[in-house]
C-alpha cells in the first residue's frame, strides 16, 4: 500500500468514527428503543467479528455458500427448540421482522391463488409490518379493535373471518403495549375455518420462552398451541445479534412452499430464493449464528432473568411516580407508559433525552392517548434506579413546563392539507411554518450540519404534539415528504 493510499484509509476510519457521534449509543443500556443490548462486550465482539468475515459472502447460492446454510438450519434448530415447534417444523433467516412478516402474509396469499381478493384478520394493535404486506401484496387487512385488556378480542376475529380470508394473525407481544394476544382462541378460530395463523413474535419470542421456564405466567403462544402455523421471531432483537437478522418458522414445509421463488425465465442463472433478497450478506446470518451459540440456552434463561428484573423493578417504580403509569401490566419486556392531564408524554421524552435515556413516542390513536415506549434491555438491569429518578425528575420537568402548545396557525396549516398531495411547496410552507426552515443555501452548503433545508430541533414535543394532531392519513404524509427531504443529498438535518 502507498504512503498515500494508507493515510486516506487511517482518514476514512477516523471519519466513520466520528461519522457515529450524534447517533444513540447501541451499548449502555440507555437507549430504550431500536436496539437491545446484552451487557456482554465480548460476545458482541465476537458477533462483530462474524459479521465483518462473512460480509462479502453471499446466500444467495447455498450450494456455493454451505457455510451460510449450516449457520441458517442451525439458527432454525434452536428456534424450534424454544418454540415448542414440531419435528416437522422448518425455517429460513430473512433480514428482519419486517420481512418476516412480509413472507408470512406472502405465503399465506399465494397458498390461495382461488381466492380473488384476499384479506387478513389483525387485531388493530398487530405490528405496521402487516400493512405494509397488505400494501405490497394486496391483502387486504381487516382491523379487528382489541379488548379493554389491549389484547386481541378473539371472538370479535373469529366473527371477522370471512371467505377471502387467508391469514389470521396475533402477537406475543404487541410492540406498543407489550401484551400478549390470547392465541389459543385467535388459532382456534382460525384452524375451525382452515385458515393459516401466523404469531408475530418478533420482538417475544426470544425472552418469553425462558420467561415460562423461569416460572412467569406466560400465555400459550409457542407451536405448542394448536393452529398456530407460523411464528417470525426477530434475531436482533431479543437474541441480541448484531442488526439484520430474523427468522421466519412455519409448521410444515408445505406451508412454506409458497414463499419460495424461482425463476428461469432469463439467460442467466435460474434464480432461486427463499426470501426477498436474491444476494444475501453472509454477515449477519454469521454474527446472529455467533450470538447464539457464544450465549447460549442458559446464557438467555439468565438475561431473561436480567431483563425481567429490570422490567418489575420499573414497573414498581413507576407506580410510585405521580403522574405516569403503565397502560397495562406487560407480559413481556415492552413497558408503555401513560401520562394524566398535568404532564405531557412528549416532553418526557425529552426531558429523558435530557438525562441521556432515549424513550420512544408513541403517538395517539383512537380513543387511546400518547404513550411513552421502553423497550427494555438486559443492560438496563444496574440502571434501573437512575432511569426511574431521570424519570421521576422527566415528570417534574415536564409538569412545570406545562402543556405543549401547538401554535394555533401551524395546527390549521397542518390541517389545511390534503394528506394525497404534500409535495415540495407543502412541506415548505409547513417547515416554515413551523420555524424548522435551517439556514439557506449558502457557500458551505455541503457541510454536514450547515446544510440548507431542514433544521431538527432539540427538543420534539412541539413536533411530535402537531402530528398528534393530525388523523393518521396526514401523519404518514408528512413524515413521508419530511423523509423525502431528509434522503436528499446535500441537505442535511442540523441542531
Ligand atoms: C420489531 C417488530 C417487527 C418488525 O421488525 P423489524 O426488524 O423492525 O423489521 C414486527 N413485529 C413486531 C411485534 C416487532 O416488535
Amino acid at each position: 500500500m502507498t504512503d498515500d493510499l494508507t493515510e486516506h484509509l487511517s482518514h476514512l476510519r477516523a471519519r466513520l468514527g466520528s461519522l457515529q457521534e450524534d447517533d444513540l449509543p447501541v451499548h449502555g443500556g440507555r437507549t430504550l428503543a431500536y436496539v437491545y443490548d446484552s451487557g456482554l462486550g465480548a460476545v458482541d465482539e465476537l458477533a462483530r467479528e462474524a459479521v465483518a468475515a462473512y460480509a462479502g459472502s453471499n446466500g444467495l447460492d447455498p450450494t456455493a455458500f454451505p457455510s451460510l446454510l449450516q449457520m441458517e438450519n442451525d439458527l432454525v434448530a434452536f428456534a424450534a427448540g424454544i418454540l415448542d415447534a414440531p419435528d416437522s417444523a422448518v425455517g429460513t433467516i430473512t433480514s428482519g421482522g419486517t420481512e418476516s412478516v412480509l413472507l408470512a402474509v406472502q405465503s399465506a396469499r399465494d397458498a390461495h391463488p382461488e381466492v380473488t381478493s384476499p384479506s387478513m384478520v389483525l387485531p388493530s394493535t398487530a405490528h405496521a409490518a402487516f400493512h405494509k404486506a397488505a400494501h405490497y401484496f394486496g391483502v387486504r387487512a381487516v382491523l379487528v379493535p382489541v379488548g379493554p385488556d389491549f389484547r386481541a378480542d378473539p371472538d370479535a376475529m373469529a366473527a371477522a373471518i370471512d371467505d377471502s380470508t387467508v391469514l389470521v394473525v396475533a402477537s406475543a407481544p404487541s410492540y406498543a403495549h407489550g401484551v400478549v394476544d390470547p392465541v389459543t382462541e385467535v388459532a382456534a378460530a382460525a384452524a375451525a375455518r382452515g385458515i393459516r395463523c401466523h404469531v408475530d413474535a418478533c420482538i417475544g419470542g426470544w425472552v418469553l420462552p425462558y420467561a415460562a421456564r423461569l416460572g412467569r405466567a406466560v400465555p400459550p403462544w409457542t407451536f405448542a398451541v394448536e393452529g398456530v402455523t407460523s411464528i417470525s421471531v426477530d434475531l436482533h432483537k431479543y437474541a441480541y445479534a448484531p442488526k439484520g437478522a430474523s427468522l421466519l418458522l412455519h409448521r410444515t414445509p408445505s406451508l412454506r412452499r409458497p414463499q419460495y421463488f424461482a425463476s428461469a425465465a432469463w439467460p442467466g442463472y435460474t434464480m432461486l430464493n427463499s426470501t426477498m433478497q436474491s444476494t444475501r450478506s453472509g454477515g449477519p446470518v454469521a454474527g446472529a449464528w455467533a450470538a447464539v451459540h457464544a450465549i447460549g440456552d442458559a446464557g438467555y434463561e439468565r438475561l431473561t432473568a436480567e431483563v425481567f428484573g429490570a422490567v418489575d423493578a420499573l414497573v414498581a417504580g413507576v407506580a410510585d411516580i405521580d403522574g405516569v403509569g403503565v397502560v397495562v401490566p406487560p407480559d413481556s419486556t415492552l413497558i408503555a407508559l401513560v401520562t394524566d392531564e398535568t404532564c405531557d408524554p412528549f416532553t418526557i421524552c425529552d426531558e429523558m433525552a435530557e438525562r441521556d435515556f432515549y424513550v420512544q413516542p408513541q403517538l395517539s390513536y383512537g380513543d387511546q392517548a400518547a404513550t411513552v415506549h421502553l423497550s427494555v434491555s438486559a443492560a438496563t438491569l444496574p440502571l434501573v434506579d437512575d432511569l426511574l429518578a431521570a424519570l421521576a425528575s422527566s415528570v417534574e420537568a415536564a409538569r412545570a413546563a406545562g402543556p405543549v402548545r401547538v401554535d394555533p396557525g401551524i395546527a390549521a396549516y397542518v390541517a389545511s392539507l390534503d394528506p394525497a398531495g404534500i409535495g415540495d411547496d407543502e412541506f415548505d410552507g409547513l417547515l416554515e411554518a413551523a420555524g424548522l426552515l435551517g439556514p439557506g443555501p449558502g457557500p458551505d452548503d455541503a457541510a454536514p450540519g450547515t446544510s440548507s433545508g431542514l433544521a431538527l430541533p432539540s427538543r420534539m414535543a412541539e413536533v411530535n404534539a402537531l402530528l398528534d394532531l393530525a388523523t393518521p392519513a396526514l401523519r404518514e404524509a408528512v413524515l413521508v415528504a419530511f423523509l423525502d427531504r431528509l434522503q436528499r443529498h446535500g441537505e442535511r438535518p442540523s441542531g
